[in-house]
């Protein structure tokens, strides 16, 4: 059978539904995805004359280091993901979603674009926690909204002219993301996020539901998402439908890869069938 009407019957016949994520979710929405140190300096070319690379830049050391360098780069993206729009694929799976006796979503992101997007803070677990929020760099005051923090970036010279300090201590305030060699990321946020998953999960159990997993744009690079919904799958029995243009393979029995871009992916998956 052609895999996507494979894809569409095993969603239609499904009661529950989770929608799991990677960058490759955000690119439809003209969001950068950061793969490679190629793809990271096309978004940020000022950080290949500095010599940085993602993994380099994305690490809580310079927060204290040189918050002005750590804050040109996390204030230009929470500037930049205030301000996209999420593409239609966001609503095609909510309204999928709103079909479904139960469904959640499981996301690596950090741009906030499922909340945007609509979706209920409650049903969203965010995995490397949230650009949105922010935390101190020194002391244990908690996890705060970055609502109505403007942080003005000379891009040019990639230097924040300010940034955000905690109501606590005074000290430099942080993004509450979980970065590359990070030990002092708050995860009490995302823990809460996780605890309400894990009541998702035993409701699917116990109300004996079918389960269908879709995931978008989620690479081997960091591969949390694809293991969490591999998982799943296989604890629940549930099918996982792959969106990836690049790594689709899937381990057979599991589900359905399709080589497809994440809109394109989610439109092919919905869309009402064809004729008959
Ligand atoms: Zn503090």
């Amino acid at each position: 059978m052609d895999p996507i009407v494979s894809a569409r019957n095993a969603l239609k016949e499904s009661d529950a539904l989770l929608i799991t994520a990677g960058a490759g979710m955000g690119v439809d929405s003209g969001l950068p995805d950061f793969r490679g140190n190629e793809g990271f300096w096309r978004a940020y070319p000022v950080a290949k004359k500095l010599g940085l690379s993602f993994v380099e830049l994305a690490n809580p050391h310079w927060f204290e280091a040189d918050p002005a360098l750590a804050w040109a780069f996390y204030g230009h993206r929470l500037r930049l993901y205030r301000e996209t729009q999420p593409h239609e694929g966001f609503s095609l799976m909510l309204a999928l979603a709103r079909q479904k006796e139960e469904w959640f979503v499981f996301t690596s992101n950090v741009d906030g674009q499922f909340q945007k997007a609509g979706y209920d803070e409650e049903k969203i677990v965010e995995c490397h926690g949230s650009i949105h929020h922010l935390q101190c760099t020194e002391c244990s005051a908690g996890i705060w909204p970055a609502e109505g923090v403007e942080i003005p970036v000379d891009m040019s010279a990639f230097r924040a002219l300010k940034w955000p300090k905690c109501h606590a201590c005074g000290a430099t305030a942080r993004p509450n993301i979980l970065m590359f060699g990070d030990w002092s990321w708050d995860g009490s946020r995302t823990g809460a996020q996780e605890e309400r998953f894990e009541d998702f999960l035993q409701r699917v159990l116990v109300k004996r539901l079918k389960l269908c997993i879709v995931e978008i744009g989620a690479g081997t690079a960091v591969p949390t998402v694809r293991f969490t919904g591999e998982n799943i799958a296989s604890r629940f029995g549930g099918t996982l439908i792959r969106i990836n243009p690049r790594e689709p393979w899937i381990e057979q029995g599991l589900g359905i890869g399709l080589s497809m871009g994440g809109l394109e992916g989610i439109r092919a998956v919905t869309a009402a069938p064809q004729g008959v």
